[in-house]
């Protein structure tokens, strides 16, 4: 079973999510945590990971040969992307800009274009103390495309069914998420009780119904002012799957780097209960 936790608004506790739901599992089930915030991936300041391989994370990006280019210019043409430029005398490639589709090659009368690989990144796994397989992606600087990393993180293991796999999605509501979000079972979307918490959990919403991906909400940080945000999610008819009150002792434990279920065991059987509803309402599903 796949699921991503994802927010829409940055900062909102996905990670502090994530890393507890995995490590609540992992007695029980064989779990995949792959952190897909490529751009500032953090699982692994919660789940200290023995980093056991590295590879680099590579786009093909397309490579001209100027005895058999005749400039007729049907690569640029058919660049959705804007990466190649014709002037007088060659075809200029912007790298940043290439998204490794492959359609210019596909198109070169000539065959005048052959494929190189870009490094964009680092894919790295190992497995955490507790036996949870850990995966993250890291964008390198500069480098402006997240989303050919997650696609290649979700392809380097070998994701059982059988499996739970937990993808700790990237804030926002841009590709990357939608990469993120794209074939899992289920999406637990962590929010919290305030106006921008409300829109960005508005805009992730509308994915999820296009995606049609089914979920649930944790209201995290609520503070006696949720009654907004749970009307919202009423309307929308999806499940309050958790709340988690504000608390400034969780607030500095996660920020010197333990998860939630460390600073407080009793949320390991809320998370194993919500598990357990959210494999529930999946095997309905699947017989409906
Ligand atoms: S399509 Fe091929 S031949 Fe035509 S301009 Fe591009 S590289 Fe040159
Ligand atoms: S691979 Fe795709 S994005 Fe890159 S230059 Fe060719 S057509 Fe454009």
């Amino acid at each position: 079973m796949q699921i991503a936790i994802a927010s829409g608004k940055g900062g909102t506790g996905k990670t502090t999510i994530a890393t507890s739901l995995a490590k609540s599992l992992v007695g029980s089930h064989k779990v995949h945590y792959l952190d897909c915030d490529v751009e500032a991936p953090n699982g692994h300041l919660f789940l200290h990971p023995d980093i056991q391989t590295q590879k680099d994370a590579i786009i093909r990006i397309p490579q001209i040969d100027t005895n058999l280019c005749t400039l007729c210019g049907r690569c640029v043409e058919v660049c959705q992307f804007h990466a190649l430029a014709q002037t007088a005398d060659e075809i200029v490639l912007f790298p940043e800009l290439c998204h490794g589709c492959g359609s210019c090659t596909w198109n070169c009368p000539e065959d005048a274009i052959t494929e190189i690989a870009n490094p964009i990144g680092i894919i790295e796994s190992g497995i955490t103390p507790d036996g949870i397989n850990f995966c993250h992606g890291v964008l390198k600087i500069s480098e402006p495309m997240p989303t050919p990393i997650i696609r290649q993180m979700r392809k380097y293991k070998s994701l059982s069914r059988d499996s739970v796999v937990i993808l700790d999605a990237p804030p926002g509501a841009s590709c990357s998420v939608v990469e993120t979000l794209r074939a899992v079972d289920y999406a637990i979307l962590v929010t919290e009780p305030s106006p921008f918490g409300k829109h960005d959990l508005l805009q992730i919403f509308g994915i999820l119904k296009d995606l049609k991906i089914p979920a649930g909400v944790i209201i995290n940080r609520t503070d006696g002012h949720e009654s907004d945000i749970e009307q919202l999610i009423l309307e929308k008819q999806i499940p309050i799957l958790m709340q988690i009150p504000f608390d400034k002792s969780i607030a500095a434990g996660i920020a010197s780097g333990r998860t939630l279920v460390e600073l407080q065991p009793e949320y390991r059987e809320r998370f194993i209960a919500m598990f357990d509803f959210i494999e529930s309402f999946l095997a309905v599903e699947q017989v409906c």
